[in-house]
Parts: C-alpha cells; structure tokens; sequence
C-alpha cells in the first residue's frame, strides 16, 4: 500500500479547495483529473524500519488537520495548544493508551519530545543516584546506547549480552543483583531483528525500550514500572515519544532533575509542562483511534503473527534466502534475512524494487536485508514480498 500518493492527492485536493488566490481553485475540474492520476500511480509496499508505515486514513485525517484542524478554519499547526481543542486531543490519546495497554491507575501515560534516545538519559537521570546499580540487558546498539547514558547517571550493570554471536539471539539465563533498581530490557531489537518472546520474571522494576514494537502485541504492560517508545513505527510520527511510569517509582532519588526532564512535572502538567509536539502528538491519537476501530492490541498481535510467518516461511523454504537470527527469537516487527549468494542481493534489492517493494535493505552493521512488518502494513505486502522471493528464486535456478 502506497500513502504518498493518497497523502499527495488529499493535500491537493484541500489546499486548492481552501485558497482561492490559487490559480489551480480557478480550475477546480481538473482536481479529480490530477488526483485520479496520482492515485493510479505505483502503489508502494512500504517495509521502511522507522519512520514507517502508517495506516491510510491516518494519513488523510492528518493531512486535512493541517490545513482545517477540528473545522475551525485554522491548521493544527497555527492552533494553541492550551486551547480546549488541543487539550483535548492530548487527553483522548493519553487515555486510549490506557485503553489499549489496559494500565491500571498507578502508571501515567506522557507524550514527551524527543527520541527514544532521549530516554536513554531521561530514565537513569530520575530513577537512580550515583551509587545505584541497575541491570541492563545489552541486545544490541540500542542497548547499548542505553548503557552508556545510565553511566552518567549511576553504576549499570550488564547482566547479559548477545553480542558474542553478533545479538542474533536473546540471552535466556541470567541474573539480576537483588539491589539492582531496574532491569532495561530492549523489547525488539529493530537493527538485528530478534525479539524477547518471554518477559523475564524478577523482583526488580521493569524498564523496557519498546520503541519498535509497542502495541503489537499482548503484554502485561502493568508488570512495566517504566516504558518508553519513539513514536515513529507503531504508533505516528518522529518528534514524540510516549512513555509510561508507574508514578510510586518516582521521588526515591536526592540527585535535583531539571524541571524539564523531571517526569513527575509533565505528570502533574497532563502532560503539557511545554509546548508539546502538537502534530506528532495528534498523529499518535489518529493512530490510536485506528488501532481500537481495528480490534485493539490483540488483533494487531493476530495479524502481526500471521504476516510474520508468511515471510519466514519463505525464509526458511527458498533456497537463496537465510534468516540470520535464532528462529525461537525472531521479531514479528523486523525479519532480517542475506542471501546464501551474497553477490546476488544488489540485483534481488533492484528486482524488488520493480515489484515497488520498498526500504527492505538491511541495517548498515548486519546486511542483507530487513523487511518491517509493522501493524499498519496490509498481509498483502508481505505477499507481494514473498511472490518476489520466489520470482527470483526460480529466475535464478541453475
Ligand atoms: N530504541 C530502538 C529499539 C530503536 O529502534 C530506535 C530507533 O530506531 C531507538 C531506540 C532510537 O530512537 P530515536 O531515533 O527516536 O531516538
């Protein structure tokens, strides 16, 4: 499914219907001509890692916001964010999280600027002093990332890692310190493709980077004192994160925390200590809104196991193709895969792109290929991929 196209279309559409001083409002009997032909344009399969696929109407609904937000003749860019509106809009996405996550009254739902990789400093710097180990399970460059920051902030503590076979599995046993604060676990590991299947059970709070794989599947999110998660795969647009605390966690810690970074100040502020990131944040709430109409968090997860096994399937059963990480590992959000002929993946990646497959090369530091299955992206894509696989297996049989 292509977007771009829809995505133009609607812009246009809007933009000359709203401007008269436009010299296309002029000629409005040639809109539905220039749509029509941008739609019938190639339609793209769109298996980007991040920023990502999101559902169509998500797109059509956002892009008529920017030019009417809410029918007030004002886009969502020019419109106040302390406005009854805005408030509003930032309440229901708080609260379909919620929702969808089933949280119970403890944990708070923010929508804070910033990466993921904000996080990485921001969880450290409210949850320990300088003193404090936490343990962290190191999967990958994320984690990694991760690590580094909380030794600005006290002792982390590695308690695992699969670095030794190149994080191409996740490590089983291991154990966490009884004084250890938090284990951080990164959910799924968007770079190598592997995935934590079973959430480790320990005393300790629970703190996870679940930027590539938040709502896609079933979890006991209350068992989470913190989550966190970059917007831009599962849930909208680059620019905000979402994160999720148990507030019983916080105030434990001497060290003072910039008013900005402090996550009980956004608690007691809604969420809107600042300017929040308006339309990343009003993307998220189309999102959300998508994502219940369409059956909640456990239909995602149906769907989402559905397409990754058709592709793994055809990992497994083409004979050019291999998967690269441990099979009870595999992330149903990133398959990673090479070919046994690793000449031949310059001109599979050419030939996909003729099937308009897109944003299927690897990362730079494994290889290969990487095909993102996020929720919004149809079975028929994968289709579309696998066809492809055995397209070219077949053209080039010896
Ligand atoms: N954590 C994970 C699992 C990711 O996949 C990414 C980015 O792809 C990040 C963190 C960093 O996110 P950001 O670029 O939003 O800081």
């Amino acid at each position: 499914m292509d977007h771009k196209p829809v995505n133009h279309c609607i812009c246009v559409c809007w933009r000359y219907n709203l401007n008269p001083g436009l010299s296309f409002a002029s000629r409005p009997f040639l809109i539905p001509y220039f749509c029509a032909s941008i739609l019938t344009s190639s339609m793209i399969h769109n298996f980007n890692a991040g920023p990502s696929i999101l559902p169509k109407e998500v797109f059509e609904q956002a892009a008529a916001a920017v030019l009417n937000f809410n029918n007030s003749g004002l886009s969502i860019l020019e419109f106040g964010h302390r406005t009854p509106e805005f408030t509003a809009v930032m309440e229901e996405a708080r609260n379909l999280v919620k929702v969808l996550m089933q949280l119970d009254d403890n944990h708070e739902v923010l929508f804070l600027h910033g990466g993921a990789s904000t996080q990485f400093m921001q969880v450290p710097m409210n949850l320990l002093d300088s003193k404090d180990v936490a343990a962290y399970a190191d999967t990958g460059v994320w984690s990694s990332k991760a690590i580094k920051e909380a030794k600005l902030f006290g002792k982390p503590e590695i308690v695992c890692s699969s670095k030794d076979r190149s994080y191409t599995y996740i490590p089983k046993d291991f154990a966490v310190p009884n004084d250890a604060k938090y284990l951080h676990i990164t959910t799924n590991n968007t770079i190598y493709g592997t995935q934590w299947q079973n959430i480790p059970h320990t005393s300790n709070s629970m703190v996870a980077d679940m930027s590539s794989d938040i709502l896609s599947r079933e979890l006991d999110f209350n068992a989470f004192d913190l989550i966190y998660a970059g917007a831009q795969k599962n849930m909208g647009a680059a620019g905000v994160n979402l994160v999720v605390v148990n507030k019983n966690i916080l105030g434990k810690i001497k060290r003072p925390i910039p008013t900005i970074m402090d996550y009980r100040n956004h608690i007691n502020e809604g969420s809107m200590l600042n300017t929040p990131p308006v339309f990343a944040v009003y993307v998220c709430l189309l999102t959300l809104r998508w994502l219940k109409a369409e059956g909640g968090v456990s239909e995602m997860e149906k769907r989402n196991t559905q397409k990754a096994g058709l592709l793994y399937d055809e990992i497994d059963r083409n004979t050019l193709f291999r998967g690269t990480v441990e099979k009870a590992d595999r992330s149903k959000m990133n398959a990673c895969f090479v070919m046994e002929d690793t000449s031949l993946e310059p001109a599979f990646l050419a030939f996909a792109k003729t099937r308009n497959i897109a944003g299927i090369k690897g990362h730079r530091s494994v290889g290969g290929f990487r095909a993102s299955l996020y929720n919004a992206l149809p079975l028929s894509s994968v289709q579309v991929l696998v066809d492809a696989m055995q397209e070219f297996e077949d053209l080039n049989k010896k």
